[in-house]
């Protein structure tokens, strides 16, 4: 189930965003901790005008709540009154022992209102997380939940693996002994922040009951995905423990847009699986969990290029002589994993019908992406000719591809005519969208210019280039036919 975290300040402003998002979700949580004050006196009304299964929190700030001038007893009593509205569940949090809190309680048992006994750790994941929870469900009598914050792989593992023992343990198969009925029926378990995204749209396929989402204003908690991205791109109401998972590595990554694409792929071919964005800087504990985790394929960026090559069980012989590996498919029978580089065949789609064989080809920038470009056109049997700002680099990448290269001086002693010219480096992308590695470069109007950066779709490059008369690409294409290809490597199917 997805449920919609509502923090507007006011009740209408709430609703509103409910009735926005009422296709994609399946019930709503009530923070009323981010309401004004002056609207605590309608709470009861917001089940009925909300129409969908209701969770009353009134967070404590020492658990995220960002009411911090009101006092505990306070809080209890509008909780309390705003009991008779008929709410489905109340979040109250498991260290609550005072009177009043235990009164609340027992008020939102009589009224039929579930509870669910929850705990917020904004430091990492806690050693016992699977076993607190199994306290907090006092024999199936509460909702345990825990939202807590992975500050690495190693603490995402812990939270999947925390799923595996509540999940085995409704199912009864460890061996409990279920003979007053269940231990525990529902729990909720999501990891926050970016390292944490994957678990939140795993969170029922792993086994809870919910995950949480935003679309207001304000995000309710660190690492929320918007309901209709977990529909729309996620697929998350069809995701399972069997759906195959698929991922791109990397730190940062959630600027990345493979999601979209490769989501929207698995989406047309009706698979059973999913593609999610892994931030780690510990891409060996995925590699090697991969058979727990149904991992089968996995996109790489940076800082990871260099390092997962020798992760790899095995390498495609464009690994060795690019240096890089953009894409990892692990065999299901063996678990092992084998390293491709497809950055090289997506850099030529664009470039297919043009004549490339014994012409110029100028590339600017020697960096890791420059290794695939050059190793492309070269295999393609153009001359090429290297520049960039660190000249040894140009110089290193040229030797091992049999071309020329040297820093940017170059450019004034060659006369010649390039009808090909890649700007690889990462001048001009988004958001210094002025900068330009040769902004003096004097195009004649007849070459194509290809600048491999996609953000923004014309960089300064490009526009000096057009303005002269040129073809022009951008690097977007590149980047679609990249991942068209892993793609075909994952799954063996096309992707549109
Ligand atoms: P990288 O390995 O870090 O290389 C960066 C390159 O940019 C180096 O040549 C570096 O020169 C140069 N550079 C950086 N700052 C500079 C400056 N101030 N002046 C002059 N040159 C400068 O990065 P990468 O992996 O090659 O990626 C480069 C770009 O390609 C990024 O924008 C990335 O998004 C894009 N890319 C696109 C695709 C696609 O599918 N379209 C795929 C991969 C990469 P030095 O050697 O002198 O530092």
């Amino acid at each position: 189930m997805i449920c919609l975290s509502c923090t507007e300040t006011s009740i209408d402003a709430n609703l509103q965003i409910i009735n926005k998002n009422r296709e994609f979700i399946d019930l709503v949580e009530i923070r009323v901790d981010f309401l004004n004050s002056s609207e605590y006196d309608g709470l009861h009304t917001i089940p009925d005008a909300a129409g969908l299964p209701c969770i009353l929190t009134f967070r404590k700030p020492a658990d995220g709540g960002i009411n911090t001038s009101i006092s505990n007893e306070e809080r209890v009593a509008v909780m309390l009154k705003a009991l008779e509205g008929g709410w489905r569940y109340i979040d109250i949090e498991d260290d609550a022992d005072t009177d009043a809190e235990l009164q609340l309680m027992k008020a939102a048992e009589a009224a039929g209102t579930r509870i669910i006994l929850s705990f917020h750790d904004f430091t990492g994941v806690p050693a016992n997380l699977a076993e607190r929870m199994i306290e907090n469900s006092k024999g199936d009598r509460y909702i345990p939940k825990a939202a807590v914050m992975p500050e690495s792989t190693a603490d995402l593992l812990r939270i999947f693996d925390a799923h595996r023992q509540l999940s085995d343990m409704r199912s009864g198969s460890q061996g409990f002994s279920c003979t007053n009925g269940p231990l525990l029926s529902d729990y909720i378990l999501v990891g926050m922040g970016s390292v944490g995204v994957p678990s939140r749209i795993m969170a029922s396929a792993w086994g809870g009951m919910l995950t949480f989402c935003s679309a207001g204003s304000t995000e309710a908690a660190p690492g929320h995905i918007s309901p209709a991205e977990l529909v729309n791109v996620y697929n998350y109401n069809a995701l399972s423990g069997e759906s195959i998972v698929l991922g791109i590595i990397g730190n940062p990554v959630m600027h990345s847009r493979s999601p979209n694409i490769h989501n929207a792929a698995i989406k047309s071919n009706s698979l059973d699986a999913v593609y999610l964005p892994f931030e780690t800087d510990q891409p060996e504990l995925l590699l090697s969990h991969s058979a727990e985790l149904g991992l089968r394929g996995l996109s790489v960026t940076i800082p990871h290029k260099q390092r997962v090559k020798g992760l790899a069980d095995s390498i495609d012989n464009s690994v060795q002589a690019i240096g890089a590996c953009n894409t990892l498919v692990c065999n299901s029978s063996t678990n092992e994993w084998r390293g491709y580089n497809t950055d090289w065949i997506g850099f030529l789609k664009p470039l297919e019908g043009m004549e490339l064989e014994n012409r110029k080809a100028l590339v600017i920038g020697a960096g890791g992406a420059a290794r695939a470009v050059v190793y492309a056109l070269v295999k393609q049997g153009m001359d090429v000719l290297i520049v960039n700002r660190s000249s040894e680099k140009a110089i290193s990448l040229a030797a091992d591809f049999g071309c020329r290269g040297g820093g940017f001086e170059l450019l004034d002693d060659t006369d010649d005519c390039f009808p090909l010219v890649v700007q690889t480096t990462s001048l001009g992308m988004e958001p210094n969208i002025e900068d330009n590695p040769v902004p003096g470069f004097d195009f004649s109007g007849v070459e194509t210019a290809y600048d491999i950066i996609y953000t923004p779709e014309k960089t300064a490059f490009l526009a000096s280039a057009e303005s002269a008369g040129c073809r022009i690409i951008n690097g977007f294409p590149m980047l679609k036919a990249q991942a068209v290809e892993q793609f075909r490597l994952f799954t063996g199917c096309v992707m549109e």
